[in-house]
């Protein structure tokens, strides 16, 4: 069974404690690699590596660093397949979806980052005494020392690599943990550092648990700032820890997208985009709009017409390229959304389509089961027995539209992260920015009309940190990303990102 390593100081070594936890693939239920059950004394090691580290890796310059990442972003390129197949396996998303968005953006990540520390400026003010005389202000940006990156499951290299990246290129050197239900890909990026010769130390990678090691990160002494992406709970667990400690903190939370609208939109359009963000990566996007609100004279054609489309979605094997919903990352994932359905029928609702789980097996052959788990050069041993169908303990959810409920019920305020999306009519904008308001979360807010004045209306009164119109994932890098209210605190991407890892001086200067 493969054995995934820590990344600490430049060489892939095994945890202190020497135990492993499983390492499931959701698409068949199988336990197919292990992973380090690192605790404290991993992540001192971690950090001491990234403390030794820091003084040479700040102050190289950053076209040293761009050459470096650079060299790291021609690496994930040549193994994009690989990646993207380790990926789909760990996690259970469709490989069409690994190949297209996840790998391809763990390679801009690094891109951009790399280059956008070249373009950091610094201010400078010519200030104006009193007397008349001058006086010159300037800020100086050093990077702020050890970081600590903890991510999620969801988007398992793309969001690890969206916090490395800019730690790193501003500067930083970096403890990192990957989420223990997907580790695989971080650990590939590993081995990728070592053959692009990253300085030792300037990434460290500890796998493990959230409560021994991400809490850990969270709670040493070395680390400045923590970079969080992850559910609401947790980072509320994290902000009790760091905050007293006075450490910088980026919280990227959970959330409860409302997807509005009205009868007047491109209807074409936002039918095929409204599938696509309900139900891409199985619903398990923090973007993904999971509440949609419909202007009454447009209700019952949408409705026939997405149940319609939604139905059609093919539920399947994460490795097969036809499939366009995949498996559900875990089993204590999959129960947990099996669980919102239910409590949506108690609450009154009705099931459009889906509402339920599927077994795979049903639909698929016994066959002998040859394909490599991991990645192919890692040359993991197949677990998979011959002569069994590899999916029949996979973890999958049919595509689920649910409508009848009302805007305030448990069903509509509480995040699901997963393919379920319930559906509701609205008859005035007044009304609709209520609905949209309702939940303590306010990640971001998808709008479709062909109504410019409303469109920016409403872009104003939506409390969300990222309004869609008329569109739905469509990223450039270099906008703010992050949520209001219980959505999270801190914006990342763009110069927002390389400031968060630096610290601030000004200098004045009196003339
Ligand atoms: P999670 O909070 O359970 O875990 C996220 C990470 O935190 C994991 O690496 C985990 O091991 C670690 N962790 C857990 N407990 C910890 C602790 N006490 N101290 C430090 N680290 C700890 O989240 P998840 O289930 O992996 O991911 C799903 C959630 O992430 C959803 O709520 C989703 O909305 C959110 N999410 C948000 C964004 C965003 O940009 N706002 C993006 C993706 C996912």
């Amino acid at each position: 069974m493969l054995k995934i390593e820590n990344y600490i100081g430049g060489e892939l070594v095994t945890p202190a404690s020497g135990e492993y936890l499983d390492n499931f693939e959701p698409g068949t239920g199988d336990v197919y690699s292990l992973i380090p059950d690192s605790d404290d004394r991993d992540v001192n090691l971690a950090a001491d590596a990234a403390r030794a580290a820091f003084p040479a890796w700040s102050s190289t310059s950053p076209e040293a660093r761009f050459e470096i990442l650079m060299r790291l972003v021609g690496l994930i390129e040549r193994d994009l397949e690989d990646l993207a197949r380790a990926e789909s396996i760990d996690n259970g998303k469709p490989i069409s979806l690994a190949r297209a968005v996840d790998i391809p953006r763990a390679v801009a990540n690094f891109r951009f980052y790399a280059t956008a520390a070249m373009h950091l400026s610094n201010e400078s003010y010519d200030t104006v005494r009193p007397d008349g005389g001058r006086a010159i202000n300037y800020t100086l940006r050093h990077p702020i020392g050890v970081a600590g990156c903890i991510s999620p499951w969801n988007l398992p290299l793309y969001l690890f690599t969206w916090k490395i990246a800019p730690a790193i290129a501003a500067g930083c050197t970096v403890v990192a943990k990957p989420s223990e239900v997907t580790p695989m890909t971080a650990f590939m990026l590993s081995k990728l550092c070592i053959e692009a010769e990253l300085p030792p130390g300037v990434l460290n990678i500890v796998h493990g648990t959230g409560p021994k090691v991400g809490s850990a990160i969270v709670a040493h002494k070395d680390v400045a700032a923590i970079s969080f992406t992850g559910g609401t709970k947790t980072g509320e667990e994290i902000a009790r820890i760091a905050a007293p400690m006075l450490k910088k903190l980026s919280l990227e939370l959970g959330g409860k997208n409302p997807n509005i609208i009205f009868a007047d939109c491109n209807y074409e359009e936002m039918l095929a985009t409204t599938v696509r963000s309900s139900f891409s990566n199985q619903g398990e996007i923090c973007l993904c709009g999971s509440r949609i609100f419909v202007e009454r004279p447009l209700y019952e054609r949408f409705k026939s017409d997405f149940v319609a489309r939604v139905s059609a979605l093919k539920v399947g094997d994460p490795l097969d390229s036809a499939t366009d919903v995949g498996a559900i990352v875990s089993k204590q994932h999959f129960d947990k959304i099996m669980s919102y359905i239910e409590l949506a029928k108690q609450e009154g609702g009705t099931i459009l389509c889906g509402g339920h789980s599927i077994d795979l097996s049903a639909e698929m052959p016994i066959e002998a089961e040859t394909r490599p788990v991991g990645s192919v050069p890692l040359g993991a041993p197949t677990p998979h027995s011959a002569l069994r169908n590899p999916h029949s303990n996979g973890w999958y959810i049919q595509p689920t539209v649910i409508e009848g409920l009302s805007h305030d019920c448990r069903t509509n305020l509480e995040e699901i992260f997963g393919p379920v999306v319930t559906i509701m009519p609205f008859d005035t904008e007044d009304e609709v920015i209520g609905y949209a308001n309702s939940v303590r979360y306010g990640l971001s807010a998808t709008l479709w009309t062909e109504n410019l004045s409303r469109a920016h209306r409403m872009a104003a009164a939506l409390e969300s940190g990222i309004v869609w119109i008329n569109c739905w994932l469509l990223r450039d890098l270099r906008t703010p990303f992050g949520g209001v209210k219980d959505s999270g605190v801190g914006r990342e991407g763009g110069f927002e990102a390389l400031r968060f890892f630096t610290e601030e001086k000004n200098v004045c200067i009196k003339i």
